[in-house]
């Protein structure tokens, strides 16, 4: 007998083995099992390329992730990614307890960092579609790509009320209305499955092995920061902190959210990741959040400045505040040094770290890691599956706003003639799958320009499994019309009179994070003066590829035809042709305000003075009988 096998055959009878135990007593039962070494590991998270067979089976390890700023796993296939995420798990269940990893990775529109995945429009767009039946589906979908792939658990849904498009993380808000994005946390059931009536509020939830552990983030107040300023201050009173931004949290509880992950930014100058009132008054105790609470990339570093230079108040006051698992995620080895100590000398409570290990193997017990550590190989064929790819096109047609479609309501622009003799498409956005998917795009930044697409499987390309608005036009119109594409127009080209319209396609570059904030708005790569440049001279209309509203001047806005908001729709651009062509009306409404200058922001419906371009909810449709429902 192997020295593995003698161990398992050793804790073969212990309680915590037994599925048929109930989790509470499997928890307590192994618990009681590990000592404060394994505890404390089980508390830790690190990065892939820190996590050595060493690391794995001496350090009890509790979860490493593949953080969305980490090295790109260039061309890596799904079975290349479930073979690195099993034999990490064959190393961690030689550990002396046997106690599995959970594996961790942002699928924030779809499984985004892994090639051939279908990619989901961003959460901005998900809130115009409204629809939370939807973006359930959604969430479901994403589950079975990212369990195919042998990963756990998925940070994600993003519940931030973004109150300020110059935040850069403005795409990952559904909308800047609470009650829109409470209606959207239904991909919380998408991507755990749905709890059984009377499953008790907070306590987490995973219906099978087709379904992820998710995680709401940034707890809390991470989309009220003043001026939008990405890990910034929110400066509110408390009611309102609950009303608009604690609230979509309680709609995630209700539907056993298993993890919750702490923001960055700060409430009233108090730094969320340190904040026990928070944390542990809130989150824990008021609201009964029975999951682990994880914190967010280095997240306990920037308590000090510069950050992380005192490491042990970093940890000590962020686990004393309720933090149970720490995101470190390359100094696992000071780390553990330091929280060893402090728990040893008695600064961090043993009951706190108990409470913080229960939590994170009842979310490990819930989710079945026990029994099914490995990845199910059947899945595979569902990354990218058409099904998938049809209910992002699906998402797609829905998450367009209409904005303007002509002068004259007798005389709408939209839809357009599949028949038309010529249509010259123009913009860098229109044949760029990088820019249409945004940040979280197989990079942490995403991928403007050209995205590098890698060969993912048997020779076949993302690119060609994915359709750019181009292409999507392409396929749509009828064998005798002339689609033409040029970056930016020649005036000879315009002046062919044989054009019949314009589709100008502007937007942002790709972007996270901080890497967005912006406080002027405009439209990148000089895309107002180009739309201008066309529409003075053919028929145009605009689609703007963006994570927010940008400046409109009304000049701009009376020189074209019409006008769509297509937020970042990721892989299917031809949810975006269906509309365009007339197979589909338009459906989507804005999420978010559009303001007329930067100066009105933040403008919020509801606030005082209220005066935007367009109010929250606005958006037409081609039929004009039939009204939009907000
Ligand atoms: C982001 C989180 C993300 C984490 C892991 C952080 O920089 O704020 O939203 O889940 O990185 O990639």
């Amino acid at each position: 007998m192997s020295k593995a096998e003698e161990r398992s055959s050793l804790l073969s009878n212990c309680i915590y083995k037994n599925p048929n135990e109930t989790i509470e007593s499997r928890v307590k039962d192994l618990l009681s099992r590990m000592t404060l070494k394994e505890k404390l590991g089980q508390m830790t998270q690190i990065e892939r390329t820190v996590a050595s067979p060493f690391v794995l089976e001496n350090l009890s390890i509790g979860s490493i992730l593949n953080g969305g700023g980490s090295v790109p796993m260039e061309q890596a296939s799904p079975s290349d990614w479930a073979d690195m995420i099993d034999s990490f798990q064959t190393c961690a269940l030689k550990s002396r307890l046997q106690i599995p990893i959970v594996y961790g990775t942002d699928a924030v529109h779809g499984h985004n960092n892994v090639y051939g995945a279908t990619i989901f429009p961003h959460n901005v767009g998900l809130g115009a579609t409204r629809d939370a039946d939807l973006v359930q589906r959604i969430g479901a979908a994403t589950a079975l790509e990212i369990r195919a792939t042998g990963v756990h658990y998925t940070f994600a849904p993003c519940v931030a009320v973004c109150r300020d498009p110059r935040w850069g993380r403005c795409y990952e808000s559904f909308s800047e209305d609470t009650e829109i994005v409470r209606k959207m946390t239904s991909i919380v059931s998408g991507l755990q499955g749905v709890p059984p009536e009377g499953h008790p509020r907070g306590y987490p939830f995973v219906a099978g092995r087709k379904n992820v552990i998710a995680c709401a983030k940034h707890f809390v107040g991470d989309g009220g920061t003043d001026r939008g300023i990405n890990e910034g201050n929110a400066i509110l009173p408390f009611n309102e902190l609950e009303n608009i931004h604690i609230a979509p949290y309680l709609d995630c509880l209700s539907q056993g959210v298993s993890t919750v992950m702490v923001s960055y930014s700060s409430w009233n100058g108090s730094k969320l990741h340190s904040d026990k009132f928070l944390l542990t008054d809130i989150l824990k105790d008021k609201l009964g959040f029975k999951g682990f609470v994880i914190s967010d990339w280095e997240g306990i570093d920037r308590l000090s400045q510069p950050h992380g230079s005192d490491f042990r108040y970093c940890i000590s006051s962020s686990i004393k505040a309720g933090m149970d698992m720490v995101m470190v995620p390359y100094r696992y080895d000071q780390f553990l040094d330091d929280f060893i100590y402090l728990v040893e000398s008695g600064d961090i409570p043993m009951t706190r770290i108990d409470d913080a290990v229960e939590r994170i193997l009842r979310v490990k017990f819930v989710a079945g890691l026990f029994e099914h550590p490995f990845a199910d190989r059947s899945l595979l064929d569902m990354v990218g599956c058409e099904r998938h790819r049809e209910l992002a096109r699906e998402a797609v047609r829905k998450s367009l706003v209409l904005l303007k479609n002509g002068t004259d309501p007798k005389k709408p622009f939209l839809p357009l003639d599949k028949n038309a003799r010529k249509i010259l498409v123009a913009g860098r956005h229109a044949d760029d799958l990088g820019y249409q998917c945004g940040g979280w795009t197989i990079t942490w930044h995403g991928g403007g320009g050209k995205v590098t697409i890698g060969i993912f499987k048997d020779g076949v390309c993302w690119h060609y499994l994915s359709t750019t608005i181009l292409d999507a036009i392409k396929a749509t119109v009828g064998d005798k019309t002339d689609v033409i594409y040029e970056q930016y127009p020649s005036a000879t080209t315009l002046a062919d009179r044989d054009i019949s319209f314009a589709i100008v396609v502007v937007g942002e570059d790709a972007y996270a994070e901080y890497l967005g904030d912006n406080s002027e708005l405009k439209i990148p790569f000089n895309g107002t003066e180009l739309i201008e440049f066309v529409a003075e001279q053919v028929p145009t209309l605009a689609i703007l590829i963006s994570g927010r509203p940008l400046v409109l001047e009304p000049a701009l806005l009376e020189k074209i035809d019409a006008f769509v908001a297509a937020w970042l729709p990721g892989s299917e651009g031809e949810g975006i042709a269906d509309v365009l062509f007339g197979d589909y009306d338009f459906e989507g409404l804005l999420p978010v305000t559009w303001f007329k200058i930067v100066n009105q922001l933040p403008m919020n419906a509801g606030g005082p003075s209220y005066d935007p371009l367009f109010p929250l909810g606005f958006g037409l449709r081609c039929n004009m009988d039939s009204e939009p429902t907000n």
